[in-house]
C-alpha cells in the first residue's frame, strides 16, 4: 500500500525508483524482524530515555477545568521525539549496509538527532540545512558540527527546509550505494510516510497503556501539533479504532493571508483545489492558483512547511481527525502558561497544541492528553524577543 486513500504515492524521478524500493523491501523485511526491534528498543530504552512519562498537571488542568495530561517527547534525549525516527532509520539503513546518513533540517532539530544517532552508531552524516536557517538557528549548527556531522548549506531558492529536502534528494541520487535519506516528517514518497509513523507510534502505543493505568480509561482527546506530522501520527495511531477524538494543530502564526501562515487544512475554497504533489507525495499543500508553492511563515519553525503528510490528508478527508491553527501570540502565551503552572517550558510547536486546549476546551471537563512533542529550551531568544517587543522583560 503505497496510499492513503487518493493521498501519498510515489512521485520521484525514475533514478530514485530502486533505492526507494530497496528502502521499501528492506523496512518491510525489518519491522517484522524480532531481532531487529530488540536492538532498536535497547536503543530507544537504554540510549534515548524510553518510556517517556505522561504527567497530570493538576494547576494548569484546574485553569481550563479539564483533565490535562501531557506525554513527554520533551524528556527524550536531545529534547523532542524526533530522535525516536532517526534513531530507527540509521539502524535501518546500517542493516542495509549503508555507511553514510544523509538528512535535510530546518530548525535544525531533525538535524541534530540524525547526527547524533550517526554519532551512537558509527555513521558518516552529512545535514542540508538553508543559508537563512543557519544564521537564524545558528545554535544547532554547531550542536551538528560538534557531533561530527558536516552542515552543507543550501543557498537555493528561499534558503530554507524546502530547498533543503531538494539538495538532499540531489545527494541521494548520486550517492545510493553508501547513502541513506533519513527524512525527519511522515512527508515524502512512499515507504516515508509509513515507516516515520511506525518510528514514531512508540509515543502513542506507551501513553495507552500509560493513560489506562493512571486513570483507568482513555483519554477523550488526544491534541497534538502538526508540522509534517510525525509527533502527530506518532500519538494518534494507538487510538486510531477507539472513539478517542484525534486533533491536530497546525500554525496559525500571524494572519490568514498569504505567507503568514503554514496551515494547511485552513481554506473556505474548494478542498480539491488545494491538494497537489510536493517532494515525491500527492497530500494538502499551500499553493497559488497555477500550484506554485506559496511561502510560509510561524514563529515556530518545526510548524513552517508547506505540506502535510499524507496520511494526516487521509484523517481529514474521512474526518478520522480534526484540524485547527493556533497563531504565534496564543502558542507564545501557553507557553508561559505551562511554564509558570507547572514548571515544564514546553517547545514553541508543542504550545500550539497546549493554546488549542486553552481556547477550544475550556470548561470541557473533559481527560485531554496532549503531545509535549520537545522542550522550550531552543526557543528562548524568541520568547524573549517577544517578550521584550510586549514590554514584558
Ligand atoms: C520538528 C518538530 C515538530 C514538527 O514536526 P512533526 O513531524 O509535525 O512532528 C513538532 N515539535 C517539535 C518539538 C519538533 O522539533
Amino acid at each position: 500500500m503505497t496510499r492513503f486513500g487518493r493521498y501519498g504515492g510515489i512521485y520521484v524521478p525514475e533514478t530514485l525508483m530502486v533505492p526507494i524500493e530497496e528502502l521499501t523491501e528492506a523496512f518491510e523485511y525489518f519491522r517484522a524482524n524480532p531481532l531487529f526491534q530488540k536492538e532498536l528498543n535497547e536503543l530507544l530504552s537504554t540510549y534515548a530515555g524510553r518510556p517517556t512519562p505522561i504527567t497530570f498537571v493538576p494547576t494548569f488542568s484546574d485553569k481550563v477545568q479539564a483533565k490535562v495530561y501531557l506525554k513527554r517527547e520533551d524528556l527524550l534525549h536531545t529534547g523532542a521525539h524526533k530522535l525516536n525516527n532517526s534513531l530507527g532509520q540509521a539502524l535501518l539503513a546500517k542493516r542495509m549496509g549503508k555507511r553514510r546518513l544523509i538528512a535535510e533540517t530546518g530548525a535544525g532539530q531533525h538535524g541534530v538527532a540524525t547526527a547524533t544517532a550517526a554519532a551512537r552508531l558509527g555513521m558518516e552524516c552529512v545535514v542540508y540545512m538553508g543559508t537563512t536557517d543557519m544564521k537564524r538557528q545558528a545554535h544547532n549548527v554547531v550542536r551538528m558540527r560538534l557531533l561530527g556531522a558536516e552542515v552543507r548549506p543550501v543557498s537555493a531558492g528561499s534558503r530554507t527546509l524546502k530547498d533543503a529536502i531538494n539538495e538532499a534528494l540531489r545527494d541521494w541520487v548520486s550517492n545510493l550505494a553508501s547513502t541513506h535519506y533519513c527524512l525527519g516528517s511522515a512527508l515524502g514518497p512512499h515507504p516515508y510516510p509509513t515507516m516515520v509513523r511506525e518510528f514514531q507510534r512508540v509515543i502513542g502505543d506507551e501513553a495507552k497503556i500509560q493513560f489506562r493505568e493512571m486513570t483507568g480509561r482513555l483519554p477523550d482527546t488526544v491534541v497534538a501539533c502538526v508540522g509534517g506530522g510525525s509527533n502527530a501520527i506518532g500519538i494518534f495511531t494507538a487510538f486510531l479504532n477507539d472513539s478517542v477524538k484525534l486533533i491536530g494543530v497546525e500554525a496559525g502564526g500571524r494572519g490568514t493571508g498569504r505567507g503568514e501562515h503554514a496551515a494547511r487544512f485552513m481554506f473556505d475554497s474548494d478542498p480539491l483545489n488545494h491538494i497537489g504533489v510536493l517532494h515525491g507525495t500527492e497530500t494538502f499543500l499551500l499553493q497559488d492558483e497555477d500550484g506554485n508553492i506559496l511561502p510560509t511563515y510561524s514563529v515556530s519553525a518545526g510548524l513552517d512547511y508547506p505540506a502535510v503528510g499524507p496520511e494526516h490528508a487521509f484523517l481529514f478527508e474521512t474526518k478520522r481527525a480534526s484540524y485547527s491553527s493556533i497563531s504565534d501570540d496564543l502558542a507564545i502565551s501557553a507557553f508561559k502558561m505551562l511554564t509558570q503552572t507547572e514548571g515544564i517550558m514546553p517547545a514553541l510547536e508543542s504550545s500550539h497544541a497546549i493554546a488549542y486546549v486553552i481556547r477550544e476546551m475550556k470548561g470541557s471537563n473533559e481527560f485531554i492528553l496532549i503531545n509535549c512533542s520537545g522542550r522550550g529550551d531552543k526557543d528562548l531568544s524568541i520568547v524573549e524577543d517577544w517578550m521584550k517587543g510586549h514590554g514584558e522583560l
